[in-house]
């Protein structure tokens, strides 16, 4: 299997976490999510958790200089130059196209973009089952509308992005998350 180098993308409750946790075991690459990260930083108080906060929780995207800042810092440390899955990001234009320059001044690139495709009603019946095991902050009916909202307006744009790259393989996210993981799985060998 080539493609190490892999940007998970799909709706918000769409099983990114999940699968993208079992990915990083089965390839033995690092699992690299902006949203832990993030919530990391807000937990421990740091200045980008301090800004953060208020966004998070209103639903809302954190601003791309912070994600990118994050990101790199973290894409440049030792366990990721032997692949890596990122979930959450890129969630925007201008965070892909930082990624893909970031990548190169890497020597490196992007192997493959994997899609989960879900259903949106679907999924916001998910996330507020979640909302009541976790407890998320920002898993409540109203920020989870803005989330998918803030999803289909500058996230779903990076489906065309990495189709017209040649990147992109879609796989349905709507089974149990053991079919999910074969079709993943399978995608990725086929890549
Ligand atoms: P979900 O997949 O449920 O939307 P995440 O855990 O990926 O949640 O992200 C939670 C929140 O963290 C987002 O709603 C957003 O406010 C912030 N966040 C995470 N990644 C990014 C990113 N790449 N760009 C901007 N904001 C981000």
């Amino acid at each position: 299997m080539s493609a190490t180098n892999i940007v998970l993308l799909g709706a918000p409750g769409a099983g990114k976490g999940t699968q993208a946790a079992r990915l990083m075991e089965t390839l033995a690459i690092p699992h690299i999510s902006t949203g832990d990260m993030l919530r990391a930083a807000v937990a421990a108080g740091t200045p980008v958790g301090l800004k953060a906060k208020a966004v998070m929780d209103a639903g809302q995207l954190v601003s791309d200089e912070i994600v990118i800042g994050i990101a790199g810092e973290r894409l440049a440390e030792s366990d990721a130059q032997k692949g890596f899955i990122l979930d959450g990001f890129p969630r925007t234009l201008a965070q892909a196209k930082a990624l893909n320059e970031l990548l190169e001044s890497m020597g490196s690139g992007l192997d493959c973009c994997l899609a989960l495709t879900v259903d949106t009603e679907a999924v916001v019946e998910r996330l507020l089952k979640r909302a009541e095991i976790e407890g998320r902050a920002d898993d409540n009916e109203e920020t989870i509308r803005e989330r998918m909202r803030v999803y289909e307006a500058q996230t779903a744009p990076l489906l065309d992005y990495y189709g017209g790259q040649s990147l992109l393989r879609e796989v349905s996210g709507m089974g149990g998350v053991d079919e999910v993981f074969k079709a993943l799985l399978g995608t990725l060998e086929s890549s």
